[in-house]
């Protein structure tokens, strides 16, 4: 055969069917949020001038970048953004992760992580999670070439405090520690607020759940502004401008509408409580969640035959048939209307 890069054929390509062309599907398998993006988005595209589309994007994506910067109260030259927080990580991984020491990520974790480290040839071990599915902060104590993971993490749900953050960060002085919070602005506390102490930390999030815009692919990072130029120079060497002025602007938008924000972020979670009681009462038990959507697991029908009765009615949730995690189906929450179909649909299944 010919000369492929030697990883290739060890990567699974997404399951396509997770994303169905049409819209009607009671869709809660991707954790996409259910609100419209902020009134604000659909303003802005309204005036959107399509000449602005003749030319390359900006390169330095000011627009997003000095509004992302005045949200979060941090200098422009600490922020980066990307084309979802996938690029902004795949990005990451080409610039500061090397391939003498192994990357450390959990098992069970999201699975990209590993399709990078695949493709880029970067050696990397995935330290167990406990019996109760957390990560083990003893775990990545070790000589290596990089740390990543989610808090909270996926497809577990589960948040672990700042104090076990810093401790990882402060263990690991000589390695850019990535911290994916894509689920943050569900319940957790963001280590944001640690990124002025540790030159070694980089905090990513997106605009795909929180903000309702995982169509326009958005996402971005936080950190010292060493890590941000860096970043900066691979991007321009490799994938310059990256991202459309149509992101830039929307993106940009997005930001102005703090109450918007806040209101549809607290439904999901007020959703998502109510859901622990709901499926509870269905017999499933769970991990804790923290994110916009719930890890769960029935006490006595298996989870690959609910998935798929649930998919035969049209109501999409996620299966991974992964050891460890095959009697799970991750959840994601949807709007009140859309948890009713489901809690409806499993109490015929299996009340
Ligand atoms: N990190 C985690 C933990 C995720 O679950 C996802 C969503 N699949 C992403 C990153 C990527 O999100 P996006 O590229 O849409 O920002």
């Amino acid at each position: 055969m010919y000369p492929w890069q030697k990883n290739v054929r060890k990567v699974d390509p997404y399951v396509p069917g997770e994303q169905p062309k049409t819209l009607d599907v009671t869709k809660l398998n991707t954790n996409e949020n259910p609100y419209p993006p902020a009134p604000g988005v659909a303003e802005a595209l309204k005036t959107m001038d399509a000449d602005l589309f003749r030319r390359y994007p900006d390169p330095d994506a000011s627009i997003l970048v000095d509004a992302l910067a005045k949200t979060y109260h941090v200098k422009k030259e600490q922020v980066f953004v990307g084309v979802g927080s996938d690029d902004v990580i795949a990005m990451s991984f080409m610039t500061f992760f090397n391939s003498d020491q192994p990357v450390l990520f959990p098992d069970v974790t999201y699975a990209f992580y590993k399709v990078w480290a695949e493709m880029l040839q970067i050696p990397y071990e995935t330290p167990a999670l406990d019996e109760n599915f957390r990560i083990r902060a003893e775990d990545y104590k070790k000589p290596n070439g990089g740390i990543i993971f989610p808090n909270p993490n996926a497809p577990t749900s589960i948040y672990e405090p700042l104090s076990f953050v810093e401790d990882i960060v402060k263990a690991n002085p000589d390695s850019v520690v990535i911290v994916d919070e894509a689920y943050i602005d569900f319940g957790g506390t963001s280590a944001l607020s640690l990124i002025d102490k540790y030159d070694n930390l980089l905090v990513v999030q997106t605009y795909s759940k929180s903000r309702s815009m995982a169509g326009m692919r958005i996402g971005f990072c936080i950190g010292n502004e060493a890590l941000i130029a860096a970043l900066n120079a691979v991007k321009n060497s490799y994938n310059s401008y990256t991202m459309s002025e149509a992101a830039l602007t929307l993106g940009a938008a997005a930001l102005a509408d703090e109450a918007y924000f806040k209101e549809t972020t607290g439904k999901i979670v007020r959703t998502r409580e109510e859901a622990k009681k709901r499926l509870t009462e269905l017999d499933f038990t769970f991990l804790p969640p923290m994110a916009n959507f719930i890890f769960a697991s029935h006490k006595t029908v298996a989870a690959k035959e609910l998935f798929e009765a649930l998919r035969a009615e049209g109501i999409f949730v996620r299966y991974f048939d992964k050891p460890r995690i095959n009697n799970y189906l991750r959840i994601t929450i949807g709007t009140p209307e859309q948890m009713e179909k489901l809690y409806t649909f499993l109490k015929k299944y299996v009340g």
